[in-house]
């Protein structure tokens, strides 16, 4: 039995679970809520115990038929998929922008072409999956990649399409079968994707959705041992949980995790540059998880910088995301507005300066204003725990040793930016400890490449044959080159 369709700004999006090919509603429910207005969009299923046995369930029984297919195979469904993804555009765009206050432009430009392509490439790149032949005087290895068996798919709110796209495309594409459970503040683009999957005629059981609580429906999903993959993209408390559950088991676990990253403005930096960078910062409200938010800039041009980065900031258009013209959009949840406002109030009380912001934005009650710190130390709360929201931070330092001992003075190691003349900056990146730094430069990505973090910021690397390597067992086939006589003296 399936519950009708909610009616999202003209976009017609079901509310239910995806298992087995079909529609499932669930008696519990859970509200959802536009951030912009707090508008409610309506009620979306829970799932239970039963729901997580039946999807786990589906995954299980399609899983060998799809390995079989072999990538060849594979990939037309997937090209089908993406291709469904893209004639969606305008439907993704619309429900994230209301469920998650992510950007209209950003979606239409930014997410969603990258979710086709997170599809379409994987599903190309698994042509080039080949078996690697180690030849020895006893015998011929031949190692191959075979898929694991059913992924659990676990993502946040900040960006639910783009996230769960980046763990199917390569789950699937190499011959695993996926249960994706979708974030409870943002589960709207995770429905409309399972649309699209049905769309383009993936056999049933190959992708299963699960709405619901992390708390009751992830953690269900992830106690159960039939799953032979979690990819995990969250916070470090649900990660710490996850680990210990799967641990149970002996389920390998992804865990892409928040950050805390640096962003270096060296004395012979192009600060201009550099301060619209910083300006990115506050993009999607600053809930990005690899956003450089502790600006660490050089004493002698900290003041220029700052005054640049101040033009930049004042000039943002912080509105309405469904506007092309807004720049910085509301805050997720109320909780977690409360939860940033409580960062900056303590770090103030403390005795931290504000040069900007600090407290809500009247745009609307989830909004808060673009905020920089300073006049802080490295060990208050504010430089090293993630706020995730529109809150940077300023340090200033003397020497490119101290730069690096700032930015290496956090539990966190996700991403880093570094502003500078060119050597010297590459130079100071290759110093910072961290998954990855960008050089005069920020948020370039390709698929090709690994990504992930180190210390509290994850565990694991996807992207590229990175993904292949953790969605995948390793099998080496040993054939003799003589003729095999058994014997006990034989080793
Ligand atoms: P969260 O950990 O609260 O929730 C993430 C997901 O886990 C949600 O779907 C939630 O329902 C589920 N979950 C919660 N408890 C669970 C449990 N016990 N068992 C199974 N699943 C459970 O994180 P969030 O607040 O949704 O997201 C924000 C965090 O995500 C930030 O820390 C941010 O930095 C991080 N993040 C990291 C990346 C990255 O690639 N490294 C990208 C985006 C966001």
């Amino acid at each position: 039995m399936s519950s009708p369709n909610l009616e999202v700004a003209g976009v017609s999006v079901s509310p239910d679970h995806y298992i087995n090919g079909e529609r499932v509603a669930s008696d519990a429910t859970f509200e959802c809520v536009c951030p912009i207005d707090q508008t409610r969009l309506g009620d979306i299923a829970s799932g239970s115990a039963a729901h997580v046995d039946a999807a786990v369930g589906a995954a299980v029984g399609a899983f060998s038929t799809w390995a079989a297919l072999g990538p060849a195979a594979r990939q037309p469904y997937l090209q089908r998929f993406a291709d469904a993804i893209g004639r969606h555009a305008e439907a993704f765009a619309t429900l994230e922008s209301h469920d998650a206050g992510v950007l209209r432009s950003r979606m239409a430009h930014g997410v969603v072409p990258r979710a086709v392509q997170n599809i379409a490439w994987f599903a190309e790149r698994a042509l080039t999956l080949q078996d690697r032949v180690i030849e020895t005087p006893q015998a011929r290895h031949v190692v191959r990649h075979d898929p694991a068996g059913v992924v659990a798919v676990i993502t946040p709110w900040n960006s639910p399409l783009m996230l769960a796209t980046w763990k199917i495309g390569p789950a699937l594409a190499s011959g695993n079968t996926v249960v994706l459970k979708a974030p409870e503040w943002a589960p709207l683009t995770s429905s409309l994707l399972a649309d699209c999957a049905h769309e383009a005629g993936l056999p049933p059981g190959v992708f299963n959705l699960l709405q619901g609580a992390g708390a009751q429906t992830g953690a269900a999903l992830v106690s159960d041992a039939r799953l032979a993959r979690i990819s995990f993209t969250g916070s470090v408390g649900t990660a710490k949980w996850i680990a210990r559950t799967a641990a149970a088991n002996l389920v390998p676990c992804s865990l892409e995790l928040g950050g805390k990253s640096a962003f270096i403005v060296l004395a012979d930096a192009d600060l201009d540059a550099a301060a619209a960078t910083a300006a990115l910062m506050y993009r999607n409200a600053g809930q990005v998880c690899l956003a450089g938010t502790r600006l660490l800039v050089h004493r002698d041009i900290a003041a220029v910088f700052t005054g640049k980065l101040r033009a930049v900031v004042e000039r943002l258009v912080v509105g309405d995301p469904r506007e092309a013209a807004t720049e910085v959009g509301p805050i997720i949840h109320p909780r977690q507005l409360e939860r940033v406002q409580g960062f900056v109030e303590r770090a103030v009380a403390r005795g931290a300066r504000v040069l900007w912001g600090g407290a809500r934005h009247p745009f609307g009650e989830q909004y808060f204003a673009p905020t920089l710190l300073t006049g802080l130390r490295q060990h208050d709360e504010i430089v090293q725990q993630e706020v995730f929201g529109p809150v940077l931070t300023l340090q200033t330092f003397a020497s490119d040793d101290e730069a690096v001992e700032m930015a290496n003075g956090t539990d966190y190691g996700l991403g880093g930016v570094c502003y500078g003349e060119q050597t010297h900056a590459i130079e100071l990146a290759q110093r910072v400890r961290t998954g990855f730094i960008w050089v005069n430069s920020f948020g370039i990505r390709d698929l090709a490449a690994p990504f992930g973090g180190i210390k509290r910021s994850g565990v694991g690397r996807e992207g590229g044959d990175w993904s292949f390597e953790f969605f995948c067992d390793v099998k080496d086939v040993v054939v003799p080159k003589q003729p095999f006589r058994a014997s006990f003296s034989h080793r």
